[in-house]
């Protein structure tokens, strides 16, 4: 259906389920059946990275994974509200290439339990950039509808654009972690003019993977003088090891 038609008719129409097409009393709900079947992200996870952990152990003594206790992250914390499954796939692939930019509502919400202490001590937020040839191709950048929309919440500023992509990177999914580095290398920059120098900032996203792109970004802000980097995201994919 074309975008237009579409918007008038869900003017008109009750909100649907943030997961299927089940009428809901509001925007931004989950369905009863689809709520049971969310996996929203629960302790035990690493203390710094936030990836989900089996019960019983996996977590070093300082409460990190493996891979934080092997690699320290440039971030301090991250967070995530929903395990990237099969539910989260149908939150989050409509609202990020289907143009369904009113999705946002909801999943800003679904963010603001499991990150409230986070953005109880930013003093701006921050969402991860696009490269301009995608921005195009998608009409607008998931993260930073999600960053205006949890702004909006709790009353931060937002600083929409202080990252920029200097150049277009590939899908980092299938590579192992150092080509994920080393096509990341120097690929996010802080925007000249932007400052976020002495700010604790707290970085958005829509799902974080490896956490190599978070701590990209991450490590941009902090060479241009942050103060800290938070990292909250609406989903988190698990740690195939640990499933
Ligand atoms: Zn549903
Ligand atoms: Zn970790």
């Amino acid at each position: 259906m074309i975008p237009l038609v579409r918007r008038i008719l869900d003017t008109m129409l009750p909100p649907n389920c943030l997961a299927c097409d089940t009428p809901v009393e509001d925007d931004g709900l989950f369905c009863l059946p689809c709520f049971r079947a969310a996996n929203f992200v629960s302790a035990p996870h690493c203390v710094q990275c936030g990836v989900p952990l089996p019960h019983g152990g996996a977590a070093g003594a300082g409460g990190q994974c493996a891979h934080c206790e092997a690699l320290t992250p440039c971030f301090t914390q991250a967070r995530a509200a929903l395990r990237y499954d099969e539910v989260a796939q149908r939150v989050i692939l409509p609202f990020k290439y289907a143009d369904r930019p009113e999705a946002v509502r909801g999943i800003a919400r679904m963010m603001l339990r499991p990150g409230a202490q986070m953005l109880a001590r930013a003093d701006v937020l921050v969402p991860v950039p696009l490269h301009p040839s995608r921005l195009r191709a998608r009409r607008y950048n998931q993260a930073a509808l999600l960053a205006r929309e949890l702004a909006r919440l709790v009353r931060v500023p937002c600083l929409a654009d202080a990252l920029v992509r200097a150049r277009p990177t590939a899908p980092l999914a299938r590579m192992g972690l150092a080509a994920r580095q080393a096509e990341l290398a120097d690929a996010i920059l802080l925007r000249r003019g932007a400052t976020v120098a002495e700010m604790r900032v707290l970085l958005i996203d829509d799902v974080m993977t490896s956490g190599t792109t978070a701590n990209a970004c991450a490590r941009a802000l902090l060479e241009a003088g942050a103060a800290s980097v938070d990292v909250l995201t609406a989903a988190r994919v698990a740690d195939p090891r640990f499933e």
